[in-house]
């Protein structure tokens, strides 16, 4: 399994970074807003309000072949070729209760990032169906899914704008409180007082450079203000340094507070909270179960636990 971890890693997320840089050019940072992937049915209707259960049931899927959407030839050209619609999830099952953390494991490659990325929809499913509060999120509109999933992948990305307008893409209608309280929620707020002008301070490479931990605390904040009901997360570790650990860790913690959360967990406080672990390996959940329920099973969530957290 420790061969898995290393080198491959960086490998297998190149096209990821791809989808990542196409995301950031959208105005809320959604997946959502990349709409050329799925289209909204005639007879599409909201999602149900209340607190939200998420449903996978046994769900297929493999990426679109060239041919079917228009922007598979930008991820062609830097995913490694496994040949054409290699089928991804194997027959994914499980259910995220009202205000439940999950938390997805398993060595890279295996489907985490996939299996997130259905239910914002950025992808239709092949088979089996992904269903918010019972709703089949193919009958589901656009714009309800988009209200209700939020999201905060590996690298977050900002605009090279003001950090003010950059947590004002989440809600244009934010007053200058609301704002602040979301960046102390989010363990930044002491960061962005310190710069010379505070919320007008212009962000991005050509203006005030934050560091990978500095950005993520950033993209939560935004996520707190828009306060969606789903929350899916891929927790980033590569640029964390240990003294901006614990920020993020009290900031991950309040934004996932109370929600159902789908997190793609590398930290093992997030691991340890979780109401349930998923363990994906090959496009499969091969167990599920708490932490130390999965720990005394012995079995590959203990090996994986082994090899990545106890070195
Ligand atoms: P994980 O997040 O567990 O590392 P992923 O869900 O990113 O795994 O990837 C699962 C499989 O799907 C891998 O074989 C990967 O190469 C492939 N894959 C991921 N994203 C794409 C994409 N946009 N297009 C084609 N194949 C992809
Ligand atoms: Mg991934």
């Amino acid at each position: 399994l420790m061969r898995l971890y290393g080198p491959l890693t960086s490998l297998s997320n190149v096209h990821v970074d791809v989808m990542t840089a196409l995301v950031s050019f959208d105005r809320v940072f959604e997946v959502l807003d990349l709409k050329p992937m799925v289209a909204e049915r005639p007879d599409a209707r909201p999602i149900p309000d209340g607190p939200v259960e998420i449903e996978f049931d046994d769900v297929r899927f493999h990426y679109p072949e060239a041919s079917e959407v228009s922007l598979a030839s930008l991820e062609s050209v830097a995913r490694p070729d496994t040949g054409p619609s290699q089928e991804v999830l194997k027959g994914v099952s499980f259910t995220a209760r009202p205000g439940e953390l999950v938390a997805l494991v398993g060595p890279s490659g295996a489907g985490k990032t996939t299996t997130t990325s259905l239910v914002s929809r950025l992808y239709d499913v092949n088979e089996g169906a992904v269903r918010i509060n019972g709703l089949d999120v193919r009958d589901a509109t656009l714009d309800s899914i988009r209200d209700t999933v939020g999201v905060v992948m590996q690298d977050a990305h900002l605009f090279h704008d003001t950090i003010g307008a950059n947590l004002r893409y989440a809600r244009p209608e934010a007053t200058d409180e609301e704002i602040w309280d979301a960046l102390r929620a989010a363990q930044i707020a002491d960061l962005v007082k310190g710069l010379p002008e505070e919320l007008e301070t212009v962000v991005g490479d050509r203006g005030y450079r934050l560091s990978g931990g500095e950005k993520q605390r950033v993209a939560l904040a935004r996520l707190l203000l828009k306060a969606p009901r789903v929350v899916v997360l891929d927790e980033a570790t590569a640029h964390l340094d240990s003294e901006s650990e614990a920020a993020v860790q009290q900031a991950l913690k309040t934004a996932l507070r109370g929600r159902t959360s789908l997190v793609i967990a590398h930290r093992l406080s997030t691991i340890r909270e979780a109401d349930t672990i998923l363990v994906i390996e090959d496009g499969r959940v091969v167990e599920h179960g708490r932490h130390e329920e999965l720990l005394r099973r012995d079995g590959a969530y203990a090996e994986l636990y082994r090899t990545q957290f106890t070195g």
